[in-house]
């Protein structure tokens, strides 16, 4: 990269990056079993930052072994009061390093190093806390009961919330901390221990959280990484000995691990993939909703799986509306993540390159037009022009398939039919966007539309306590707020005869 990027690289990540990585299992840093590693690269040059160890299911054995262990030692006897101590702590020291952890996630999938520090680990270090506080709240209730064939018998039932287990966590390479997050504090918080499957994209940041957590004092075994491949994460999905599987990634991926849990049908949740849309009517404040819209679909390079790259507008003020997303998508600075001044930075590796300059290559051979971007940008690394493509039919893959980049589809409603039918014209359901001044069509949109987060006036607002998931083949479960913790505990019923 440039010297002046170069220079700018943290002392502390330099020294991260010089030594080959290994896997974290039971406290300790571990070759695999295999011996065998993988290089990770720099996706705005397509250099080498360094290996990681290769895992498969041997390693995953040992993962899991360390996880029970763990699970079933002195952790078990931590008290509420204590996993939220260590959860605060965690969280507290992800904070204190956060340039560290943004300059690591940003080398190794491309994104700004700003937005990974202001997002990624902002929100990651928020996750840790949120899930510390809810540690001391997990509480079941006193039942009234009346067994009908016992009359005159009394009763004292209740209902206790344990953890499931060991958890097993797959996550991708699109937000590759965050969504980690997404999984282990809420896990921890009940009690569970953890064995986390980072992509093989992105391997670092998971293995930096794993050094922050064994100083922050987290038993051994508690939280354990795998890097690897989908070979490693088929072998969590599928083994014997882990309870629960949280998996973000495809939906093509999301059903092999629903089919791989069947052997002791482990419980399952799932993040899948998204095709959502986003509602523009023609009373919306354009001077938002055009920034807006564009950066709904650009935020992360369009690889984010509540990506708006569905874009539904009223006819009659299509033109005008498209017009002007393109010109500010086309005026974004591509650059490297380290250079604070760059808007869009590279796709995550080669073959999404491939994929996404493949799905507009394939647009405008049906027919598509390109009112911006259209190929892919410069010959190093992997960027592709943020591109906004319109006479788009609803049978086109551009318009029915995720396509994981800077890419999004403009299509006109007409106000009389409503926009119901195509915005929910889609496989999956995870996300959607409405831009109305009005509020009756807000509300009813958001009522309509089938998708596990609905934002009005605004796209990509998340937060900690708000469920988070998908509808139809967007996924199982919910993440996130009071939800994750039924996602990992056990409610169990106690009945006591007086
Ligand atoms: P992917 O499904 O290819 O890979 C995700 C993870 O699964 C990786 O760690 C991979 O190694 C692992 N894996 C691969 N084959 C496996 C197998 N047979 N069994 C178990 N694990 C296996 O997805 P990706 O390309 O890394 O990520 C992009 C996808 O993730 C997009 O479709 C996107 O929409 C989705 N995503 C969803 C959410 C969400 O919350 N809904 C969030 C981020 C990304």
């Amino acid at each position: 990269v440039a010297p002046d990027l170069h220079a700018s690289v943290l002392p502390a990540v330099r020294d991260f990056l010089s030594t080959p990585k290994q896997l974290f299992i039971g406290g300790e840093w571990v070759d695999s079993a295999s011996g065998e590693t993988f290089e990770t690269i720099d996706p705005a040059t397509g250099r080498v930052l360094t290996t990681a160890a290769r895992g498969g299911a041997e390693d995953i054995d040992r993962a899991v072994a360390a996880a029970r262990t763990a699970f079933e030692g002195e952790w078990s006897l931590w008290t509420p009061a204590q996993r939220q101590r260590i959860l605060f702590r965690i969280s507290e020291a992800i904070r204190d390093r956060a340039e560290e952890f943004a300059q690591i996630e940003s080398l190794d999938n491309g994104k700004s190093a700003g937005v990974a520090q202001g997002v990624d680990v902002l929100w990651t270090a928020e996750l840790f806390a949120y899930y510390a506080g809810w540690a001391t709240k997990i509480e079941g209730r006193t039942i009234p009961v009346s067994v009908p064939w016992a009359p005159g018998a009394q009763w004292h039932a209740y209902t206790l919330r344990q953890p499931v287990g060991v958890c097993g966590g797959i996550v991708p390479w699109n937000f590759p901390l965050l969504m980690a997050a997404f999984k282990v504090p809420a896990a921890l918080a009940t009690g569970n221990t953890s064995v986390l499957k980072p992509a093989e994209q992105t391997p670092l940041s998971a293995l930096l959280l794993a050094e922050v957590m064994a100083e922050a004092g987290l038993p051994d075994g508690v939280f354990n990484v795998v890097t690897g491949y989908g070979e490693a994460g088929a072998a969590l999905a599928a083994h014997m000995d882990v309870d629960k599987i949280a998996f973000t990634g495809s939906t093509e991926v999301g059903k092999l691990v629903v089919d791989a849990a069947r052997g002791n049908l482990k419980k399952v949740s799932l993040e899948l993939g998204g095709k959502s849309p986003q509602v523009v009517y023609a009373d919306a404040d354009l001077s938002t909703a055009i920034p807006g819209v564009a950066s709904g679909f650009l935020f992360n390079h369009g690889q984010a799986c509540t990506s708006g790259t569905r874009i539904l507008v009223e006819e009659s003020i299509f033109e005008e509306f498209t017009q002007g997303v393109a010109e500010v998508a086309g005026a974004s600075k591509l650059g490297h993540g380290l250079d604070p001044t760059a808007e869009v930075g590279p796709l995550v590796d080669g073959t999404q390159l491939e994929r996404v300059t493949g799905y507009i290559e394939d647009g405008l051979r049906d027919g598509a037009r390109a009112l911006t971007g259209g190929s892919r940008h410069g010959t190093e690394g992997f960027y592709v022009e943020p591109t906004l493509l319109v006479d788009v039919e609803d049978s086109f893959s551009v318009y029915r398939e995720e396509i994981f980049g800077p890419v999004a589809v403009a299509t006109p409603f007409k106000p009389e039919e409503g926009v119901r039918r195509q915005a929910n014209d889609t496989p999956f359901g995870l996300a959607a966007s409405v831009w109305t001044r009005d509020i009756s069509k807000a509300h009813r949109a958001a009522r309509e539309i089938n998708a596990g987060t609905v934002w009005v006036n605004c796209h990509n607002a998340f937060d900690a306590a708000m469920p988070f998931g998908g509808f139809k083949q967007s996924g199982w479960g919910r993440e996130l707020g009071e939800g994750a913790i039924d996602l990992y505990t056990q409610n169990k019923s106690v009945n006591i005869a007086i």
